[in-house]
């Protein structure tokens, strides 16, 4: 302890000196500060900027602040897949603080739209920073030290009263695990004499980087979603408190400047987010950050780029909570000093600016709180009011066979606060209530666009992420309020059968039920074809790919084979029931050849450079969280050295797999043909068809220099030019971005009888689609699993030259045969965003029932 003390008054007056000039840079018109506060440069030993700070050390140094000021206090709102603590540190005048409690419940009668305060001015405004979703993001975080110190120390009469006036929020780092990850790469690779060669390895951070989290999930995606504890615990929160404002601090190009909102015009016609928000209220602080900028003299723009329209982003999704969400973006110095076209850029220069962009969001939120209060009071008083422009006044789904997956939609609507009622075996959601957009969010689709270029996804209608059948009506009949997920799974608890269990496939579950009966040893087969056969629970209608589990057949007594069937049934709440013989009343019998025996899967994943972090991630964590299986992840330098044949299943997502030359390409041919299972997604579909692994074909684009040739081949000299018509030069990234597909629903027609599309009761399914792969249909008739549909759009951005030649007439599942061995092709991505209820079945089937997949000649 006493050693401890000595250590950091050693560090104090050593680098005491310094830290006055590191603070003028910072903060000299914030001055006086009290100094009983320490700065952030005493409490670390180093100045801010000079190198990256951890995570912990950011947690500990605000703990540090809650605990010496009567300003501060801290909360954990949740906890990182890798543990680490998810802070968030109130800070607001000491008479404030002590009555925190009355300022909430004075707030939040503005967000509920039964009542009608007037007091816009008296109330502290609520502001909430949000600092590093992006880990290699890095400057916000060590701005947020900066401004938790100012907020505590400063006695400037300009802080003062801010404080008085607001009650301010600091999430320092949003995406702690990812932020870590870059912090030591940067860090390691730093020199004593900084290096600002864009080259050198402190610059150009490995595979997977540090943006995403512990799964390499875009947690800047995941607010709608909510996958991920970060995101869970921050709508919590969001919940609890409604923020008037929200901030979220990004980093871009090194050769950027600093970008803050107006972003780009909303991209829908009828946009969910009020008008307002992007009219008034950003044109009410865009001057703010403008003056600030102006001030230190730091290059910016505004309405060029970015555009708000998804609403899972931390720019996007306080909007529809009624709030005013700024997306701030700086350009990079990714690591400590970089060059770029105007000079080096520093790493406290960034910090610097969103530390000037974070104050002039507390000043222009604090000057215009009775608006805001007004705004918010207004978003949810029309919340009822509001006429949906579908003409709809709710909307009803039902879903008889998946439990599993209609409790997590439900558990979805009631993280947003949707109110959801139950009459019968029918849901009801009135779009009449407090969170009347986020109604609109989760089932409304879209056709219309008055922009053509996303900077992401241009659908999100949830409902169709989980394959929720649902419907529109013009009058609700709501029933009772839903208001747990608990009781929405109810499945008769198993009892001891003599003869066999079954599983339903239906359910989401029921592959995770699975791999966990097969690790304890027992021997599961799936039906091929659908069968009725009396059970425990009477009779019952089996579909394809229902388990067997024959008890004459496991090497285990019948008491431990129910043991392990209950464990399974209690772990993951399936559907299984007990028979007492094998005879069916109607299509096949328990001992039927169309049983197949399941091998148990063990499968790998090839990672690293050149592929896609965020698909491989999905993977991943689908497999680890839901389906509590192992997955080996190959690193491609690890690939020519590993023994193959220790799997008996390979996932390859989209990438370049520049690195597999052609002999590595035939271990990998080699390996499928011993009757193994290769899956493939999306951009790893086009490439196992561009190096002719698989005999199929892409229905492929044109490139301009190729339509070029294919004219001068049809027609002969000058009349070349003539063909191409002249466009202006401005507008190319517009007309090139039009034909990107940034994220959008589409239909597809499933084969339920193909194993593939086992546990799927109707053949019409909504699958997400953000790439360009289009895949010609096979040649073998039964080899097309699913092919988009005559009329395939449901919602999101397509141009017409797009859908009409690439999506109708192309296929969406492909199996190839390979020897003994299949390639199972997807074109689009079952697992997206871990948010693809309605089709991660389509993957877990290859992976579960691949081996089983013949391909008839
Ligand atoms: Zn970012």
């Amino acid at each position: 302890m006493k050693e401890t003390k000595y250590y950091f008054t050693l560090i104090f007056i050593f680098i005491f000196v310094n830290s006055i000039t590191a603070q003028d840079y910072f903060y000299k018109d914030k001055a006086p500060f009290n100094a009983a506060i320490p700065t952030p440069e005493e409490f670390l030993g180093y100045e801010i900027g000079e190198q990256h700070t951890r995570h912990d050390l950011i947690v500990a140094y605000l703990t540090k602040l809650a605990e010496i000021s009567d300003r501060a206090s801290i909360e954990v709102y949740g906890k990182t897949h890798e543990k680490r603590k998810l802070v968030m540190l109130t800070v607001t005048s000491p008479e404030n603080l002590k009555n925190l409690e009355t300022i909430k419940s004075n707030h939040l009668q503005f967000v509920n739209p039964a009542q009608t305060p007037k007091n816009y001015n008296e109330v502290p405004v609520i502001i909430q920073l949000g600092y590093n979703v992006h880990g290699n993001e890095p400057s916000s975080s060590e701005a947020a030290l900066l401004t938790a110190y100012t907020l505590v120390a400063s006695n400037s009469l300009e802080v003062l009263a801010y404080l008085e006036k607001s009650v301010i929020f600091i999430d320092p780092t949003i995406n702690p695990d990812g932020r870590d990850r870059h912090t030591q790469w940067v860090n390691q690779y730093q020199s004593k004499t900084l290096v600002s060669d864009t080259i050198d390895a402190e610059h150009t951070e490995a595979w997977p980087r540090g943006r995403t989290n512990h799964y390499w999930f875009d947690l800047n995606r995941d607010w709608l979603l909510a996958v991920h504890p970060e995101s869970q615990g921050k709508l919590k929160w969001m919940h609890a408190w409604y923020p008037n404002v929200v901030t979220d601090f990004h980093e871009m190009g090194t050769n950027s400047h600093h970008f803050f909102e107006p972003m780009k015009p909303i991209g829908s016609l009828d946009p969910i987010m009020p008008k307002e928000n992007y009219e008034d209220l950003n044109t009410l602080f865009a001057p703010y950050f403008a003056n600030a900028l102006d001030k230190i003299g730091s290059l910016y723009y505004t309405k060029e780029s970015f555009d708000g329209t998804y609403p899972g982003y931390g720019s996007s999704y306080p909007d529809l909570q009624g709030g005013l969400a700024l997306l701030f973006e700086q350009a990079s110095s990714r690591g400590h000093v970089q060059d770029t076209d105007y000079g080096k850029i520093t790493f406290p220069f960034t910090i610097r600016n969103q530390f000037t962009s974070t104050f002039a969001t507390i000043k222009a939120a604090v000057e215009n709180k009775g608006y805001l209060r007004k705004y918010q009071q207004e978003f949810f008083k029309s919340s009822l009011t509001k006429k949906a422009t579908s003409g709809f006044s709710g909307y009803e789904f039902q879903e008889k066979y998946d439990q599993n997956r209609k409790k997590a939609f439900i558990a979805q609507l009631l993280t947003h606060k949707i109110k959801v009622y139950k009459k019968g075996d029918t849901y009801t959601v009135p779009l009449k209530q407090p969170q009347h957009r986020m109604v609109q969010t989760m089932f409304e689709t879209y056709n219309k666009y008055s922009d053509s270029v996303f900077y992401d996804a241009s659908a999100w209608s949830l409902a169709n992420f989980y394959n929720m059948k649902y419907k529109g009506v013009k009058s609700v009949k709501l029933g009772t309020e839903v208001t747990t997920t608990k009781g929405i799974v109810q499945n008769n608890k198993i009892t001891k059968a003599s003869y066999a269990y079954i599983v339903n496939w239906d359910d989401y579950n029921t592959p995770a039920a699975l791999y966990y009966m097969q690790s304890k040893g027992l021997k599961v087969a799936a039906a091929f074809k659908p069968f009725t056969i009396g059970t425990s629970n009477g009779k019952i209608n089996f579909n394809y790919g229902s388990l067997l589990i024959p008890i004459s057949k496991q090497k285990k007594t019948s008491s431990e084979v129910y043991q392990i069937v209950l464990e399974a049934q209690e772990k993951f709440n399936v559907p299984v029931f007990g028979t007492n013989s094998g005879y069916s009343m109607k299509g096949i019998d328990l001992g039927s050849n169309n049983f197949r025996v399941l091998k148990k899967t063990k499968v790998a994943m090839l990672i690293g450079e050149g592929i896609s972090s965020y698909e491989a991630g999905e993977v991943w964590h689908l497999l680890d969280t839901r389906i509590h299986m192992p997955i080996t992840k190959i690193r491609m330098n690890n690939y020519g050295s590993a023994d193959l044949d220790a799997y008996n299943t390979l996932v390859m997502v989209s990438g370049n797999y520049g690195q597999l030359d052609s002999l590595k390409r035939q271990k990998l041919k080699n390996w499928t043909a011993k009757g193994n299972t290769l899956i493939t997604i999306a951009g790893g579909s086009k490439w196992m068809i561009a190096k002719k692994m698989v005999k199929e074909s892409l229905i492929k684009k044109e490139t301009a220099t190729e339509k070029e040739n294919k004219n001068k081949k049809e027609d002969t000299g000058t009349k070349v030019a003539a063909l191409t018509k002249r466009l202006p030069y401005v507008e190319a990234s517009e007309h090139i971005g039009r034909e990107r597909i940034g994220g959008a629903i589409f239909e597809v027609e499933l084969d339920i009888t193909h194993p593939l599309g086992f546990g799927y009761r109707s053949s019409k399914l909504p699958v997400y689609k953000n790439n360009l792969v289009f895949l010609a249909p096979s040649k073998n008739p039964y080899a097309t699993v699913a092919k988009y549909t005559e009329n395939p759009h449901i919602d999101g951005f397509i141009s017409k030259d797009n859908l009409e030649k690439f999506i109708k007439p192309a296929a969406s599942i492909i199996v190839s045969a390979l020897g003994k061995g299949r390639v199972v092709l997807f074109a689009d991505n079952p697992n997206f965003r871990g948010a693809w209820y309605g089709t991660n079945k389509l993957f877990l089937n290859a992976l579960f029932l691949g081996a089983e997949i013949s391909v008839p000649k």
